[in-house]
Order: structure tokens, then C-alpha cells, then sequence
């Protein structure tokens, strides 16, 4: 008994010493740089951007409801207020809103770095429409943030690249590095004609970028737990998207006279069933270089369970399950959108269907995805099939931190953001850069902002300071092509 007791002992205090150990000694991946001094914003620069929200460049789910006017508005606008980049610049108009800029470097020896940012933002949903505190397409300054749809997706970006490239134009800054800048039209709508036939014409180019950045993670105050100081959040690695279609077809007939199983009850046993298994936790590439980013960052014990994240896999997976977007970052999940049957209330409907929405983890493929469920369903009554598959990108690749693009991009959100962290992170929404892997494996995604609000939904806004920040962070980036 007591040599049982005492083998324990020993392997729990060997266990102990090795976690301590590995979190003792995980090395700090933090670089120690200073920030810069934050130069003055310009009235003109927050004006340009207040009337850049005006333009109502927006991008229905319903393809009929598509207004090419504010698109043209907004060229001419860009036209006239960014005039040097206008004459300095190549232009190329791909799909005839989207746009593809060439800052010709000096030296051609050096590969690219391509910017990008998008031209259209989400509609505002008409019943939500007397809930925003502003008028959606204004503008509007209120409290030091400048409020209004698209403010913080992805307008905020695309004037700031604009904003520092007009500036260094105007000081006669030449890049020996070439810059492109990337702005495409349909982001919203999956970016086929816009970003995707840019990324095309790059590749048929053989262009090799060695950095491209697009939207993504931003500077946050709030939103990773257990951390005091600000966190740069830069993407890595994005989540892919499939939706499955479930049909069944069985007899209907008279609701007076029921069978003891419709369509109906066929479908929703099946949608009970799948909800009831959500697939495994696991931890991708950027999620474990996010517990290496910031684990000796945090106090104990999280920096302990950061520090070894294969012996406390439960309690980590257990406090992100807690959350939807926690849940997000550990697990392919899925939700269905939209469920369909019957036109009457006495009649039984012989079909009945549903869309159910994958977000999937790096690693899970559409086809692994698809056959699990199929397994997990169980009944061959149920028919799945693709929807929207041309809509429906599988994870991307993970972008390394070791590479020198990494390093430039951390260096410049120092530079940018006093005492910030950084950080990779696996990103959950979708990007346009999604479509750029054929041009480099370099892709962050990351906007140099702070905590942005109503992302997608009501009361859009960003401080004016996170403008000033993200104006900053792009000069500095272009500089630094020098
Ligand atoms: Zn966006």
C-alpha cells in the first residue's frame, strides 16, 4: 500500500516539476521594442475619412439589390482626394470596381508588399435601423469616435493606407521595395470578382509577395483574459467555410390524419442529433503559437496551462467552450441558418430541409467534415449535399512568426501601440486574402486599431485616436520598404 502510495507521489511531483519547469523556461517571444511618437492627425485626414462613410458602397447577400453608383462615387473621391497617389501610381481596375495599385520600388531584387483593405461593408438591417444613435452613413463624430457603417470594416484601413501613402508621397518618399495596395469591392460577398481576380492576375504575373496584410485582429484592451496591457491580435491562419443542405423527402398528405414519422420529424431528429456531437477540441498552429505569444505574458496558473498546453488541454478547452467565439477558436463548429417546410397548417409537406453552417478548424477538410457528419446523422433518409459550394474556401494555411515579414510587422505594431503585446491567432470570420495564398505564404491579417465597435452590426464606430494609431502604423510599414 504504502509503495503504491509513494509511486504516486513520486509521478505527481515528476509531473509537477516538469509543468513548472516548461513554464519556467518557455521562452519569452515578446521583442523589446520602443514606440515611436505619435504624430499630430491632421483635420483634413479625419475629414477625408468621416466623408468616405457617406458613400454607401455596400454589399447585398442579394445580388439584385447591387448599386454600382456609390462604387463610382466612391473612385471619384478617392481620385480627387489622394491626387499624388493618382498620378504616381499605377491603377489598374479589375472587374470594374475593384482596384489594383503599383508603387513602383527602386530596387527590384526586393518582393512586395501588398496592403489591402475593401471597398464595401454589410447593409444596415432595415429593422434595426432606428436603434443606431447616429445616422448610419454620416460619419458622425461623437465622443472621440467616428461613428457610421463601414467606419471599422474596412474603411478605417483603406483611408489610412491612402492617408500615409499621400503623405510620403508629398515628402518625395520613393520605396525601394515595391508596394501594391489591394482594394477590392464584394469582400462581403466572398471577394470572386474583385480580390480573387486580383490574386489571379498577380499569380498569371508570377508576382512573389513576401508580405501581404488584409483586415483581421486589431489592438485589444478587453478581450484576451488574464492580460492587463494591450494585445495586437494578427491573424495567421483563417477558418474555412462550408454549408451543407439536409433534405428529406417522405409522403405527406393530411395533417388529420398523421404518420407516426414526417418529414419533419425525420429532418429535426437529424439537426438534434448533430448538435448533440460537436466535433473535437484541438488546438491549431495559431492558437498554439498564441498560447506561446502570451502564456509568459500571463500570471499563474494560466501561464502554466499555456506552458503545457497538452496537460491541461481540458481546462483550457472547458474555459473556451464557455464562449461562442471561444468555442470558435478551438472547434469546427456549426449552427443550422435556415430550415424549411411545409405551406399550410393542415397539410403534412413531403419535404422538408436545412442549411447548416461549418466553420472549420485548419486541418478539417470539407470532405473529413462530411463524411463525420453523414456518421453522426446515421440515416439515409436524410439527403446531404453541398450549397453554395463555390462559395465555400477551406481553411488556409498557417503563416509562420519565424519568417523576416513577421518580425517587420511586429516591430511596426510596437512602434505604433505603447507597451503593446503581440500575438498570432487563428482568425474565425473570413478575409479577402484568403484568395492570395498563390502569392505569398506571408498573409497577417490585422487592422492597426483599437477595439473597434459594432463590427457588422449596430452603432459602428472607432476612436479617432485608433485612426491616428492605424495612420501611424501604415507610414511607418511603407517606410520601412526603404
Ligand atoms: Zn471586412
Amino acid at each position: 500500500m504504502r509503495k503504491i502510495f509513494l509511486v504516486i507521489l513520486f509521478a505527481i511531483l515528476i509531473l509537477i516539476g516538469f509543468t513548472a519547469y516548461k513554464t519556467i523556461s518557455a521562452p519569452n517571444k515578446q521583442s523589446k521594442i520602443e514606440a515611436t511618437t505619435l504624430p499630430a492627425l491632421p483635420d483634413s485626414a479625419l475629414t477625408h475619412f468621416q466623408q468616405s462613410i457617406s458613400y454607401q458602397t455596400v454589399s447585398f447577400g442579394d445580388a439584385k439589390k447591387w448599386d454600382s453608383i456609390p462604387f463610382i462615387n466612391f473612385r471619384k473621391f478617392l481620385e480627387t482626394t489622394y491626387p499624388l497617389v493618382h498620378q504616381k501610381l499605377e491603377r489598374e481596375i479589375v472587374s470594374n470596381y475593384s482596384y489594383l495599385y503599383k508603387w513602383k520600388g527602386t530596387n527590384n531584387s526586393l518582393k512586395p508588399y501588398i496592403l489591402m483593405a475593401h471597398q464595401d461593408v454589410v447593409p444596415i438591417e432595415e429593422s434595426t435601423r432606428n436603434q443606431w444613435h447616429f445616422e448610419p452613413f454620416s460619419g458622425t463624430i461623437k465622443d472621440g469616435y467616428i461613428c457610421g457603417r463601414g467606419t471599422t470594416d474596412d474603411k478605417i484601413n483603406l483611408i489610412s493606407i491612402l492617408e500615409s501613402a499621400e503623405k510620403l508621397l508629398k515628402e518625395n518618399f520613393q520605396p525601394e521595395r515595391t508596394i501594391y495596395f489591394v482594394f477590392g469591392h464584394d469582400e462581403e460577398i466572398g471577394g470572386k470578382n474583385g480580390a480573387k481576380k486580383i490574386a489571379s492576375l498577380l499569380e498569371s504575373r508570377n508576382i512573389k509577395a513576401d508580405l501581404i496584410m488584409d483586415e483581421g485582429g486589431f489592438v485589444t484592451k478587453e478581450k484576451v483574459p488574464g492580460i492587463t496591457k494591450p494585445v495586437a491580435l494578427i491573424g495567421t491562419a483563417e477558418k474555412g467555410y462550408l454549408s451543407l443542405e439536409f433534405s428529406v423527402n417522405k409522403k405527406g398528405g393530411h395533417s388529420s390524419m398523421p404518420e407516426n414519422e414526417t418529414a419533419i420529424d425525420i429532418l429535426l431528429k437529424a439537426m438534434v442529433k448533430l448538435r448533440a456531437n460537436p466535433f473535437e477540441a484541438k488546438f491549431a498552429e495559431s492558437t498554439k503559437n498564441f498560447f506561446e505569444f502570451l502564456g509568459p505574458e500571463m500570471k499563474f496558473p494560466n501561464n502554466m496551462a499555456f506552458a503545457n498546453p497538452a496537460i491541461f488541454k481540458s481546462i483550457i478547452v472547458n474555459n473556451y467552450a464557455k464562449t461562442g467565439s471561444g468555442n470558435a477558436m478551438i472547434r469546427t463548429t456549426f449552427v443550422p441558418t435556415i430550415i424549411n417546410a411545409g405551406i399550410k397548417d393542415n397539410v403534412v409537406p413531403t419535404l422538408a430541409t436545412a442549411i447548416v453552417n461549418f466553420r472549420l478548424l485548419p486541418g478539417d477538410s470539407s470532405e473529413i467534415i462530411k463524411e463525420k457528419v453523414k456518421k453522426i446523422i446515421n440515416d439515409e433518409r436524410v439527403i446531404i449535399k453541398d450549397f453554395n459550394r463555390e462559395f465555400s474556401p477551406e481553411a488556409t494555411p498557417t503563416a509562420s512568426t519565424e519568417t523576416a515579414a513577421f518580425k517587420t510587422l511586429d516591430t511596426i505594431i510596437k512602434k505604433s501601440y505603447k507597451g503593446v503585446l503581440t500575438t498570432p491567432f487563428l482568425m474565425i470570420g473570413g478575409t479577402d486574402s484568403k484568395h492570395f495564398y498563390g502569392v505569398s505564404a506571408n498573409i497577417f491579417k490585422f487592422s492597426p486599431m483599437q477595439d473597434p465597435i459594432g463590427f457588422h452590426t449596430i452603432d459602428e464606430q472607432v476612436s479617432i485616436e485608433s485612426y491616428q494609431h492605424s495612420i501611424w502604423f501604415f507610414e511607418q510599414l511603407m517606410r520601412s520598404c526603404k
